[in-house]
C-alpha cells in the first residue's frame, strides 16, 4: 500500500508515527493510499523550515513572487486532466465536476498574480503641515491551512496562491480522505520554482491540526470544513493568539415562487442538490415551495430524481456518485430513515445501497411535509437528500430559511424583480442567487457566509485573504 508522505523543505519526507488511515476510491471501496498521521514533532519540523524560508521569501519582490505564481499556473492547465481524474478517484465525483473543480481552482491561482496590485496601501499627502502618511502592506510569517475533503484541488489552490504570493510561509494540512491530489499541487508548484520551505504540506488528522492550532511560531489559521470542528478550531485558535478565519457548514434554501419558470428551475435544483453526492458547502438541500406551486414543484422534483443516473465519477452523463466513506454515507441513510417517518419520502435512494455495494452509493431521496421541528431540515446532511417544505408566502418562506442556524448560500426562484430586492435585503445567507443554481462567487468576489457557516470577518479570495494574510503599518513621515 503506497503510504504518503510530507512534502518538507522541497522534498517528499516520511512522517515520523506509524499510525495511518486509508484513502478510499469511494466508487469501489478499494483502498488507495495511506495517510500517515503526522504527530507533533513533524509539524514542528514543518514550521522549522517554513521560518527559513519564510526569512527569505517575505524579502522577495511581490512581483518576482508573482512570476512564480504565473509558472505554477502554466502548469496547472497543462495537468488539468490528471488532476480532475486524481479528484474523481480519490473523492468519487463526477469528472465533469472534477475539472470544473480545477477550473475553479486554476481561477483563484489566475487572480493570485493581481498581487501586486492588492498589495499596494495607500497615502495622504498632507495629514496635516508637513506630514504625510502611508500604509504598507506586509506578510504575517508562517500560515497554516486546513482543508476539507470535498475540494481537494479547488479550496487548497484558492488558499495557498494567496498565502504565498503574499510572502508568508504556509503549512498546509489536506483532509486525510482525499489528501493525493492536494499533495500533487504541492509538489507541482516546487517544479513551477517555488522555494523549498515556502509551501509545506503536513498530512493528518486531530493531532496534526492540535499541533498547528498550539503552535507558537504558526501566526494564522485558515479553515474550511464542518461547522463543529470549525467551532473548535476558531475557540482553540483564538486561545493561543492567532489571527484565524474558519468557514464552516451548510443548509441551503432554494425559494421557488409561483412565477418561477419551472422547467430550468426544478433542472438546477437537482443539480445543486444530487450532483457531487450532495457533498457541496453551497450544496441545496432544502427547497421552499411557495403557495399554489407546490404540488407541482414536488411532482417534477421528483421525475427529475428519479430519472438521474447513478454511477461511477467516470461514467458518461452521471448524474449522483458515490459518497466519501461508507460511515458517512450510513449517518445520511440514517437521517432519511428517521425522516420517513415523520414527512412523506418521494422519492427513495436507499436501493442503490444493495444495487450498488461495491461503493459507498445512495441515490436522490427527496422528501415532502418536512418541518424546521425536524432534524432533517435542522441539521446539514451532506449527502444527496432533498426536503422539501411549504410556505404561504415569501414572507413566510424567507422567515423560514432565516430560522436556520447556518446562512452560507440561498437562493430564488421568480420572475419578479420586486420580490428578488426583498429576498436579497431580507435573507440571512452571504451568497445569494437570483435564479442561479449555485451561488459561488468568481474569484474576485468575497466568498463566505454568515451564523454558524463561518466564523471570522474578512472571507475567501482575492481582496479578502490578501486583507487575512498580511498586516498593516501605518507610517507617519515629516522631513525638517
Ligand atoms: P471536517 O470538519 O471533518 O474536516 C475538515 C478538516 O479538519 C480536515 O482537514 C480534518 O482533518 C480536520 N479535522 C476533522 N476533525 C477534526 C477534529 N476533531 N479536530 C481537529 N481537526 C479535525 O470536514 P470535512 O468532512 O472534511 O468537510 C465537509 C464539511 O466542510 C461540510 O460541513 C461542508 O459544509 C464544509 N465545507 C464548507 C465550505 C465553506 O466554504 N463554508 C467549503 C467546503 C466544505
Amino acid at each position: 500500500m503506497r503510504r504518503l508522505q510530507n512534502y518538507v523543505d522541497g522534498r517528499w519526507v516520511d512522517v515520523q508515527c506509524e499510525g495511518a488511515v486509508p484513502v478510499y476510491n469511494p466508487a469501489t471501496g478499494e483502498v488507495i493510499a495511506e495517510t500517515p498521521l503526522s504527530t507533533h514533532a513533524d509539524v514542528a519540523r514543518a514550521v522549522e523550515g517554513a521560518k527559513r524560508a519564510f526569512a527569505s521569501w517575505s524579502r522577495v519582490p511581490v512581483v518576482k513572487r508573482a512570476r512564480v505564481v504565473f509558472d505554477f499556473l502554466a502548469t496547472l492547465k497543462a495537468e488539468r486532466e490528471h488532476i480532475a481524474r486524481m479528484i474523481t478517484t480519490e473523492h468519487g465525483k463526477s469528472y465533469a465536476d472534477a475539472q470544473a473543480e480545477v477550473d475553479r481552482g486554476i481561477e483563484g491561482i489566475e487572480h493570485a498574480l493581481s498581487a501586486p496590485t492588492l498589495m499596494m496601501g495607500e497615502s495622504l499627502a498632507e495629514v496635516s503641515e508637513g506630514l504625510e502618511q502611508t500604509y504598507y502592506r506586509y506578510p504575517l510569517g508562517v500560515v497554516a491551512s486546513i482543508t476539507p475533503f470535498n475540494f481537494p484541488a479547488m479550496i487548497p489552490l484558492w488558499v495557498m496562491g494567496w498565502a504565498v504570493v503574499t510572502g508568508n510561509a504556509l503549512i498546509l494540512k489536506p483532509s486525510e480522505q482525499t489528501p493525493t491530489t492536494t499533495l500533487r499541487l504541492v509538489e507541482m508548484f516546487h517544479e513551477a520554482g517555488l522555494p523549498p520551505g515556502v509551501l509545506q504540506a503536513v498530512n493528518g488528522g486531530k493531532e496534526a491540526v492540535d499541533a498547528i492550532l498550539s503552535h507558537p511560531d504558526i501566526v494564522a489559521v485558515n479553515f474550511t470544513g464542518s461547522t463543529k470542528t470549525a467551532a473548535y478550531v476558531y475557540e482553540t485558535a483564538a486561545r493561543h493568539h492567532k489571527r484565524v478565519q474558519a468557514f464552516a457548514g451548510a443548509k441551503n434554501h432554494a425559494i421557488v415562487l409561483e412565477d418561477a419558470v419551472l422547467e430550468p428551475t426544478v433542472d438546477g435544483i437537482l443539480r445543486a442538490a444530487f450532483h457531487n453526492g450532495g457533498q457541496r458547502c453551497m450544496a441545496t438541500s432544502v427547497v421552499v415551495a411557495v403557495g399554489s406551486i407546490a404540488d407541482e414543484v414536488v411532482e417534477r422534483l421528483a421525475e427529475g430524481a428519479r430519472r438521474m443516473k447513478i454511477g461511477h465519477g467516470f461514467e458518461e452523463g452521471v448524474d449522483v456518485t458515490p459518497l466519501i466513506r461508507r460511515e458517512h454515507r450510513d449517518r445520511v441513510r440514517a437521517y432519511v430513515d428517521e425522516a420517513a417517518m415523520s414527512a412523506r419520502l418521494v422519492v427513495d435512494g436507499r436501493p442503490a445501497i444493495e444495487e450498488h455495494p461495491e461503493g459507498f452509493y445512495l441515490g436522490p431521496c427527496l422528501l415532502d411535509g418536512v418541518t424546521p421541528e425536524m432534524r432533517v431540515w435542522q441539521e446539514e446532511l451532506f449527502g444527496p437528500v432533498l426536503s422539501v417544505v411549504r410556505a404561504r408566502d415569501l414572507d413566510e418562506a424567507i422567515a423560514i430559511a432565516n430560522r436556520s442556524r447556518y446562512a452560507n448560500g440561498a437562493i430564488l426562484y421568480t420572475q419578479s424583480g420586486k420580490a428578488a430586492q426583498v429576498f436579497r435585503d431580507r435573507i440571512d445567507a452571504g451568497m445569494v442567487g437570483i435564479n442561479v443554481n449555485v451561488p459561488l462567487p468568481v474569484a474576485f468576489f468575497p466568498f463566505g457566509g454568515h451564523k454558524d457557516s463561518f466564523y471570522g470577518v474578512t472571507g475567501e479570495n482575492g481582496k479578502e485573504l490578501v486583507q487575512f494574510f498580511t498586516r498593516k503599518k501605518v507610517v507617519s513621515t515629516r522631513w525638517f
